[in-house]
Formats: structure tokens, C-alpha cells, sequence
């Protein structure tokens, strides 16, 4: 068989590395950046971390005993992921700089074509394109009219210096509570324009000393120890959030509660600062510096409504003008955009526009009914909000080669997963996602055009589980 790997970021190296591994090795991973590593390649913000521990946020099958924090920043996560492509050989199948525009299912094969206009021809695709990429940018008046620098969080524009500059950011997200840590120190001011207060789970980053980095390297076993041990800590979280009156839960609202009352002294701020509604709800924040650096003396919160941008800053409704030098959105992603605005056209011509109207649905997150042999890891409505993307890739992959095998040894053609039982899990999953702590009352990028999580709403363990082996009846083999 031959393959297609779309996009060479975390999913798209563990799908070469796997794919080559297993000898299938007829294959190309498009990119249509200049290098590898995805996320970690397009955001480059100042302060830009994980709030996964790396040495859980690792391959599973290549821990490494060099993280310098517990949580690493951003340029470091780029790193590996680069040296991991090298170390096991799979740039060689990659080609850069090669966006796929479409793919369209004819006579048992996929056609690809990208921007460039290069053809290719291939028996599976695995879309590994990632889940947050495409940048919401807010729909406020006067934006064009701003006359300092004006970007996207994720278009972090380095020719801009942001030394002693007045700096203006909007959004408080996990993008911009990162930002605020690392720029506080640096710029002359910063405003931070909040609709939404976050709560904020505290967290502290050692550095590993040398003395740890040494026994990792002495006995990598201490290393698996540390990736489960992790793992299992991991899963606390993961299993809370999918249960909102779970003590877990309770714990950790508890812990954002007091990291609010302990840390922010100013009494005004602190009622700014405290949400509405209930911890978890948003993506949790987690963060070892947010409340430190936003009671800096150059640092300003303003929950004043924007009214409009004007060329020298933004204007709240309180009519005040908040003169800046550079305004950074950090207003968060289209989350529901996965592969598109690619072209895919599946069996029988459905289009994935239709297939995904009104909403992306997939069987397991991997794939969708009519589109035999397209895979996708971290596709819709997976574990995204609530584990290592990294293990959730992991597990997706190996279920889609007991598909593959399934293919090879059964001697079909295609694969694709049957529309019925598409239609009862995800039925079986709204349902689920009435107990999670997504719907307790607050907006998030986690919800769909309905209200509705767009997101697993069970244990962990269950879809590691379901990701032990598909079960067949719920494909259609030809
Ligand atoms: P986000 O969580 O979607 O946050 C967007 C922020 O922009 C929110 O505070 C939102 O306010 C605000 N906003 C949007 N439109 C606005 C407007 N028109 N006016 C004023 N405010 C507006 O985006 P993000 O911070 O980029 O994070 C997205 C996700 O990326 C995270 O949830 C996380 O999954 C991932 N991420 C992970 C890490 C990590 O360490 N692993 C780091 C960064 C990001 P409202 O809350 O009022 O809507």
C-alpha cells in the first residue's frame, strides 16, 4: 500500500516513524511548512510552554532524559521533535513547503494535489493535521486602523520589539496567561484586555538539576517510571473533568480558590480576576506566574468592555483610550476547522463539507463514514481537553494499523466506519457529555454550535480501552 501523512507535527513524525517501522514504507508526509513540529513550530510567543509535563508530553517510545523543566518551553518541545525526525530517519519522506489542497476518492485510490500543483496517488491517508491552527481573529471595530504592530498569538511577529514597549493584549486564554508571564518583565507596560476571568491552577516548574538528568540517563528505567507515574497523575485530571460532582473536581476548584484568595493581595483586582463559573468549565489554566505577573507595577487588567481599536490603542466603554505600541490577539482558534479548508471528497462525491454539515463528526475521532481509508489522529470530538495529546496520537495509531492490517490480510480494499454505528456512539457521547464539567456554565472552544462538548466525555481508561482493537461491525469492509 501507499500512504499519505498529512502535516509533519507531533501526529505526522509518530505516523512516519510507525509507518516505517512496520516496513510500509511506500509512503510521503506533506507539509506545508518549512520544517517539522506543527504547533510548536507556528507559535512562537514569548513564554510559550506546555502545561504537560514533558516527560509525559514525550513519545512513549522516545523518553528523554535531557527536559530542563517539568514544564519545558516551547523552543525546547520544537527541538526534540526535530531531533526525534532525525534520529529516526523519517525526514527523508517528508516534503516541505507542499500544502495539500485536496483529496478526492477515485477508483479505489486517493488523488492529492497541493498548492504546488504536484500530483500523488496513494491507497490510505492519514490526516495528521492537527486540532487548533486556524487563528480566530475577533471581529472588532477599527482593527485594520491600529498603527503599531498587530498580530496573532500564533503569527508572533519577531521583527517587533517588545522591550520597554507598550504592549496590549487580548484574551486570557492559556495562549495569553503564558505571554503575560514572560512579558511583564520586559515591556514598558502591559495591558491585559479580559472579557473572561480564568481561574488559575497554580503550578511550579523546577528546572531538573544535573544530578536527575544524570540518573535518567543512567537508568532509563526511571524514566518509564516517571512517563506512567505521570500518566497516572495525568488521568486524575482527565477523569474529574468528565465528571463534574467528582471530589477530583472539588479538589481542584478548591486549589484554584485558594491560588486566587492566597496570591492576588490588591482586594479590587482579585474580584476581577475571580470567575463566574465553575473551574475546569475553560480550558484550566495552568500557570506558575500568571497573578505574580499581573500585580506588577507595569502591568494592567482591564475588564472594561472593548469598544473599538483606534490607530494609537483600544477604547473601552468606560470611554478611556489605551495608548499602545503593540497589540497581540490571543483570542484563540478555530476549533471545529480541522483539515479544512482542504478539498476532501470522499465515495459516491460526498464532500466533507457535507458530511460535516452541520457539525465535524467521526467514528472514535479517526474516521468517517464514505471516506474509506482516511484516517485521522486527534480528529473530532477525541480526548483533546483532557490528556497528552502525544499518548491520545499514540493510541489512535496503533488502532488505525490493526485497520490497515485488517485491509492487507482480508484482502479489501476499504475501510471506512459504518454510518449507523457512527450515529449511536455519537449519540451515546452527547448524552455522556451532560455530566462533564464543560456544560457547567461558561463558553468555551470546547463546545459546539449547540452547546455541546466537542470532546470525549468519558474516563481516559475507556478510550484506551476502545483503542485496544476496533471492533469490526462497526466498519464497513469491501
Ligand atoms: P482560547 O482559550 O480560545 O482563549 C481566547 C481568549 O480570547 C479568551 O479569553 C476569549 O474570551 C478571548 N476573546 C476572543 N475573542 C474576543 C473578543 N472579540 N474580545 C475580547 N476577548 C476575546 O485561546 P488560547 O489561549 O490561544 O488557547 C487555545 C487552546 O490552545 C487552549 O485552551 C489550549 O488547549 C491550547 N493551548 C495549550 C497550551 C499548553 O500549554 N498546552 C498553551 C496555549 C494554548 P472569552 O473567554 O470571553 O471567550
Amino acid at each position: 500500500m501507499r500512504f499519505a501523512v498529512i502535516g509533519a507535527g507531533m501526529a505526522g513524525i509518530l505516523s512516519a516513524i510507525k509507518l516505517d517501522q512496520a516496513g510500509l514504507t511506500d509512503f510521503t508526509v506533506y507539509e506545508k511548512g518549512d520544517r517539522v513540529g506543527g504547533t510548536w513550530r507556528e507559535n512562537t510567543y514569548p513564554g510559550l510552554a506546555c502545561d504537560v509535563p514533558s516527560h509525559l508530553y514525550s513519545y512513549s517510545f522516545a523518553l528523554t532524559p535531557e527536559w530542563s523543566h517539568r514544564y519545558s518551553p516551547g523552543p525546547e518541545i520544537c527541538g526534540y521533535f526535530d531531533r526525534i525526525a532525525r534520529d529516526y530517519d523519517v525526514v527523508r519522506y517528508m516534503r516541505f513547503g507542499e500544502e495539500v489542497t485536496a483529496c478526492t476518492y477515485a477508483d479505489g485510490r486517493w488523488q492529492l494535489e497541493t498548492a504546488s500543483g504536484h500530483r500523488d496517488e496513494v491507497d490510505a491517508v492519514i490526516a495528521a493535521t492537527g486540532v487548533l491552527h486556524h487563528p480566530r481573529y475577533p471581529d472588532i471595530e477599527g482593527l485594520d486602523s491600529f498603527a503599531g504592530a498587530c498580530f496573532h498569538s500564533s503569527r508572533w511577529d519577531h521583527r517587533v520589539n517588545v522591550d520597554g514597549a507598550r504592549v496590549g493584549i487580548i484574551g486570557t486564554g492559556s495562549t495569553a496567561v503564558q505571554m503575560v508571564g514572560a512579558l511583564t518583565e520586559r515591556v514598558g507596560k502591559l495591558t491585559l484586555f479580559q472579557r473572561t476571568a480564568q481561574w488559575v491552577m497554580p503550578q511550579e516548574n523546577p528546572p531538573y538539576t544535573d544530578e536527575e538528568k544524570a540518573s535518567f540517563r543512567a537508568e532509563p528505567e526511571h524514566l518509564t517510571t516517571l512517563h506512567s507515574n505521570l500518566a497516572d497523575a495525568f488521568g486524575i485530571f482527565a477523569n474529574a473533568v468528565v465528571d463534574s460532582s467528582s471530589p477530583e473536581i472539588k479538589m481542584i476548584e478548591d486549589a484554584c480558590l485558594a491560588n486566587l484568595e492566597d496570591n492576588v493581595r490588591d482586594p479590587e483586582l482579585r474580584e476581577a480576576l475571580r470567575p463566574t463559573y465553575r473551574a475546569a468549565c475553560k480550558r484550566l489554566i495552568i500557570s506558575p506566574n500568571f497573578y505574580d505577573a499581573i500585580q506588577q507595577p507595569n502591568a494592567e487588567l482591564v475588564t472594561d468592555s472593548i469598544v473599538r481599536v483606534e490607530p494609537e490603542g483600544v477604547r473601552t466603554r468606560d470611554g478611556r483610550l489605551h495608548e499602545l505600541d503593540v497589540l497581540v490577539l490571543a483570542t484563540g482558534f478555530k476549533a471545529n476547522a480541522f483539515m479544512r479548508p482542504m478539498r476532501i471528497t470522499g465515495s459516491r462525491g460526498i464532500t466533507l463539507e457535507q458530511a460535516w454539515t452541520p457539525r465535524p463528526v467521526a467514528y472514535l475521532s479517526i474516521s468517517i463514514p464514505d471516506f474509506p481509508n482516511f484516517f485521522m489522529l486527534n480528529g473530532p470530538n477525541g480526548p483533546v481537553g483532557n490528556f497528552s495529546l502525544i499518548e491520545v496520537a499514540e493510541l489512535q495509531f496503533g488502532y488505525i494499523m490493526q485497520l490497515i492490517d485488517r485491509l492487507q490480510s482480508g484482502g479489501y480494499r476499504e475501510i471506512s466506519a459504518d454510518p449507523a454505528a457512527t450515529d449511536a456512539l455519537e449519540a451515546e457521547r452527547t448524552k455522556a457529555a451532560e455530566k462533564t464539567v464543560w456544560v457547567t456554565g461558561c463558553k468555551s472552544w470546547y463546545l459546539d454550535d449547540r452547546g455541546i462538548p466537542a470532546v470525549w466525555p468519558w474516563p481516559f481508561e475507556r478510550f484506551r480501552t476502545e483503542m485496544r482493537a476496533p471492533n469490526f461491525e462497526h466498519f464497513q469492509l469491501r
